[in-house]
């Protein structure tokens, strides 16, 4: 008992000392930087943009280091004058997924890309940093900041109106969700709304959400498209829209996704958020989400209530997919002699960092693919695409399939924690 008092107390001083005072080093709004992110298969390199001063910080002033470490890259913030890290947070992109396609064996490509984080009071240093093969850190760009430059945008966005769909007050208390329509023109707003709303209803079916309706808010930017619905190369079927979202992904046709971050930024600046979800006008199956970096998902499919929660357990929470494509060679996706970095899968490296606490005695790992063990916490082979040698926590998950409204027991720990986080 004493121990545990003990370790308790040393957790909150932890805390206390690992977090920052935001008043001493940042103002109440965002900088954003810009850049692009390019290379191959085997180098990547980041090139500067430019820096942006967008009007409300929507994150907390409290929990301003990431305590997490997801993701395939981070940003640093570091107070230049002390060196001191006032600032952090792990993110992915859809640059990391391209390297792995077969065009990144043949050329070089960039994305647009941005990060925010909030206004620094004085000159900071600035690092991206991506995993090494061995899921290290590397420090990729930096870059001095000083925060009084002439040369960082102050542009207001006048031209949209914006709407709080679900309110708890409070914007830096609270996990802020902002809906961006695509596809959506002028006449269809009313439609963009009534659908906005149904998927908040969706999303407050599931835990932990469901319980914690108070540390939510959701925000929509009226933003509408010259025509209806969305990009479907495959059919050839082109629509100028306002975010510019297509299917077809590196060719895979269920895959939605946008490559248009500068416009994206802009239209989510006009309101407080932590989060982006794009509402896209299309009864088509698919959707997309990619942490700390944005979700998507079609608006008008009958599954799409589903994915709407799967896709934001991606990209809030960094969970991995928990189905396989029946692909045998773990090797050729994971370097199998370190520990996944996503709280939800396991190659079985570093098991006790994962969820072994939640698993019972007389559960056997690894545990059986069978009905039996339907829900029990245990240890089951198929997961992150690959048939073999890469392990979930459940029988099925919403990581997992559109058959269950529920996260399993370590997914829905790490949502919940991530929500605590945001909303203290
Ligand atoms: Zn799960």
């Amino acid at each position: 008992m004493k121990v545990q008092i003990l370790s308790f107390l040393i957790l909150i001083s932890f805390n206390l000392k690992a977090q920052i005072n935001f008043d001493k080093y940042f103002i109440d709004k965002s900088m954003r930087f810009d850049y692009n992110i390019g290379g191959n298969k085997n180098e990547t390199k980041v090139f500067y943009n430019k820096i942006k001063e967008e009007p409300f910080w929507g994150g907390s002033t409290k929990n301003l280091i990431d305590t997490f470490n997801f993701g395939d890259f981070r940003i640093q913030v570091f107070d230049k004058k002390s060196n001191k890290l006032i600032y952090s947070r792990g993110y992915s992109n859809l640059y990391y997924e391209w390297i792995d396609t077969e065009e990144a064996k043949q050329t070089s490509r960039s994305f647009y890309e941005s990060v925010t984080f909030p206004f620094p009071k004085n000159t900071i240093l600035l690092k991206i940093e991506m995993r090494n093969k061995n899921l290290v850190f590397k420090t990729l760009f930096e870059k001095e900041i000083n925060p009084n430059s002439i040369s960082i945008i102050k542009d207001k966005q006048i031209k949209y109106k914006t709407q709080k769909l679900h309110y708890s007050e409070e914007h830096h208390k609270k996990l802020d969700i902002v809906i961006i329509p695509d596809g959506y023109t002028k006449e269809e707003l009313n439609k963009f709304h009534k659908d906005s709303k149904r998927f908040i209803k969706y999303f407050f079916e599931v835990e932990p959400f469901k319980s914690n309706k108070d540390k939510v808010n959701f925000w929509a930017v009226d933003a509408f498209s010259e025509e209806s619905g969305t990009d479907i190369p495959g059919d050839t079927i082109w629509k100028n829209t306002v975010i510019n979202t297509h299917f077809y992904t590196f060719g895979w046709e269920r895959y939605l996704t946008t490559q248009d971050i500068e416009e994206l930024r802009n239209i989510a600046a006009y309101v407080p958020y932590d989060q982006i979800y794009i509402l896209v006008n299309t009864a088509k199956y698919g959707g997309g989400g990619i942490y700390n970096y944005y979700n998507l998902c079609s608006a008008d499919h009958k599954q799409s209530g589903r994915v709407f929660t799967h896709e934001f357990g991606h990209a809030f929470a960094a969970l991995g997919d928990e189905y396989d494509y029946g692909y045998n060679k773990a090797e050729d996706i994971y370097n199998m002699n370190v520990e996944l970095w996503q709280a939800n899968i396991t190659n079985l490296v570093d098991f006790d960092s994962k969820w072994k606490d939640l698993i019972k005695k007389d559960t056997p790992i690894p545990t059986p693919d069978s009905l039996i063990y339907k829900n029990k916490v245990g240890v089951f082979e198929g997961a992150g695409y690959v048939k073999k040698k890469i392990y979930r926590p459940a029988y099925d998950c919403k990581m997992r399939s559109n058959n269950t409204d529920n996260f399993c027991p370590v997914c829905y720990r790490t949502v919940f924690k991530m929500l605590m986080f945001y909303s203290e």
